[in-house]
C-alpha cells in the first residue's frame, strides 16, 4: 500500500523497519483518535456558547464565579488598558514595561513589568474576550495527556468569526493590530533595522569584507549588518567584536542610499507588469502598510492548513487503518469540509478586501517609491529584497574611486523566493 508508506514519512516497510512501521501506525491510529476528541471538543465549546475555561482570567479582567465571561476588573482595567493604549502607539513591549512603572502601576502580585509579562498578557485571546484555542498538553515523547492549556489564538466558529466570551480590555480588532505590532518587530524581515531609524540602508546593507567565519580557512562575505553614524554605514561585526573579527566597510550614506534609490528604479522598472515578482512585493508592501488585515490573513491562513491536515488524518484512520466506521467518518469530514469551506470564504473575502492592483503595475511602485518617506522608502526596498539584502565590497584602497554601484551586490527578490517564502 503505497499509501501507507507516505504517511510514515517515507519509511519503506520492506526494508527491515517493521518494528518501526508497527509502531508508527499505533501512533497515527492514537493520534486520530486523539483528533477525533479534538473535533469534538471544538464542536462542544461552540454550542457551549463562548465560555473562557479556567483558571484566573488575565490581568485587567474580571470573572463572575461560574459564568464563564469575563468584563473588565475595576480596579486592574486602568493599568491594563493603558497598556494596550501604549502597545497600539507602537511602543515596544520593553518601553510599554518601563512607562508603565514609571508611571507606577504595578501588576497584579505588585511586581515591576517586564517586557515578557507585557508581551504575554497583550496577545493572550482573552485580553480581546475572546475564547482561546484549548490544546491537548503532551509528555516529553510527544504523547498527549489528560490535560489542556490556554493557547494563543482565538478560538472560531464555523464561518471563521472569533468566538467572544464578555468584554476584554482591547477590541478584537485592536488584538489583531497589537499582535502584528508584535510580530513586526520579532519578524526577522523588518526587525533588523529599529523602526524609527532614518535611513534606507538600516537592515538591508550587509557588510561584504572577506574573513574566516567558521575558522577552516576559507573566507567568505561578512554579513554582518551595516548601522548608520555620522553621515557613514559601518560594519556591525567590526563596532562590536573588533577589527580581528572583521576589518569592516564603511561607506558615505548619501552616496550609497542614492546609488541604491537609482538602483531600485531601475530593477522594478525592469520588472514586467503581472511578473510573479511584482505580485509578491506589492503583496509584501501591502503586509507592512496594513499589518490588521495581514495578521487576519495569517490567522486564516494557519487555521485552513489545520483543517486540511485534520481531512487527512481523517481518511488515513479510515482508509488505511480501518478504525472508524463510515457514519463516524462521514460526520466528521463533513464537519471538516465545512470549516474548509468558511475559512475558504473568509480568505477570498480578505484577498478582495486587500485589494493588490493599485501596486501591481511597475509605474504605481514607481511612483510610491518617489512620493514615499524615508521610513516607507526603506521597507519598500526591503520588500524587494530576499534575505541576503545588499552585499556592500569594501573599497579597494584608500581613495578608491570605483563608483559606488559597483561594490554592490544585489540578492533581489526572485521568482524562486516567491514560490518557496508562501
Ligand atoms: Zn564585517
Amino acid at each position: 500500500q503505497s499509501r501507507l508508506v507516505s504517511v510514515s514519512e517515507g519509511l519503506d516497510s520492506s526494508q527491515g523497519g517493521r518494528m518501526v512501521f508497527a509502531i508508527l501506525s499505533e501512533r497515527a491510529r492514537e493520534e486520530a483518535k486523539d483528533m477525533a476528541k479534538r473535533v469534538k471538543i471544538g464542536h462542544d465549546s461552540h454550542k457551549a456558547e463562548g465560555r473562557r475555561g479556567t483558571g484566573r482570567p488575565p490581568f485587567g479582567l474580571y470573572s463572575a464565579p461560574g459564568s464563564g465571561k469575563v468584563e473588565p476588573h475595576p480596579d486592574e482595567y486602568g493599568t491594563a488598558r493603558r497598556l494596550a493604549d501604549l502597545l497600539l502607539a507602537r511602543k515596544t513591549t520593553k518601553d510599554t514595561a518601563h512607562q508603565l512603572n514609571e508611571e507606577g502601576y504595578r501588576t497584579r502580585s505588585g511586581a515591576t513589568w517586564s517586557p515578557t509579562a507585557v508581551s504575554k498578557l497583550a496577545q493572550s485571546p482573552l485580553f480581546a474576550g475572546m475564547v482561546p484555542v484549548r490544546r491537548r498538553k503532551t509528555d516529553e515523547h510527544g504523547n498527549p495527556l489528560d490535560s489542556w492549556e490556554g493557547y494563543g489564538e482565538p478560538l472560531r466558529d464555523e464561518t471563521g468569526e472569533v468566538i467572544m466570551c464578555g468584554k476584554g480590555v482591547v477590541t478584537p480588532g485592536e488584538w489583531f493590530k497589537i499582535k502584528a505590532l508584535i510580530a513586526e518587530r520579532t519578524d526577522d524581515r523588518w526587525a533588523k533595522g529599529k523602526p524609527e531609524a532614518k535611513y534606507l540602508g538600516t537592515g538591508s546593507y550587509r557588510c561584504g569584507r572577506l574573513r574566516d567565519k567558521k575558522g577552516t580557512g576559507e573566507l567568505e562575505p561578512c554579513g554582518g549588518s551595516m548601522s548608520h553614524r555620522g553621515g557613514r554605514y559601518r560594519c556591525e561585526v567590526r563596532q562590536t567584536r573588533g577589527k580581528s573579527i572583521c576589518e569592516g566597510v564603511v561607506t558615505l550614506a548619501d552616496r550609497i542610499d542614492h546609488a541604491v534609490g537609482q538602483a531600485w528604479i531601475h530593477h522594478i522598472t525592469a520588472l514586467e507588469p503581472g511578473d510573479p515578482v511584482v505580485i509578491e512585493i506589492a503583496r509584501r508592501w501591502l503586509a507592512f502598510a496594513d499589518p490588521e488585515t495581514q495578521a487576519r490573513k495569517n490567522e486564516a491562513q494557519k487555521a485552513l492548513e489545520a483543517a486540511q491536515r485534520r481531512v487527512k488524518k481523517l481518511e488515513d484512520d479510515f482508509y488505511v487503518y480501518g478504525k472508524m466506521d463510515e457514519e463516524r467518518f462521514e460526520e466528521l469530514s463533513e464537519g471538516q469540509r465545512a470549516v474548509i469551506e468558511s475559512i475558504a470564504a473568509t480568505l477570498e473575502a480578505l484577498d478582495a478586501e486587500a485589494d493588490l492592483s493599485p501596486l501591481t503595475q511597475v509605474a504605481a511602485l514607481r511612483e510610491a517609491w518617489e512620493a514615499a518617506d524615508m521610513a516607507d522608502k526603506r521597507m519598500l526596498l526591503k520588500c524587494t529584497l530576499g534575505k541576503k539584502g545588499i552585499t556592500v565590497k569594501p573599497a579597494a584602497r584608500q581613495g578608491d574611486h570605483t563608483p559606488i554601484l559597483e561594490r554592490l551586490e544585489f540578492d533581489w527578490l526572485s521568482k524562486k523566493d516567491t514560490a518557496t517564502e508562501k
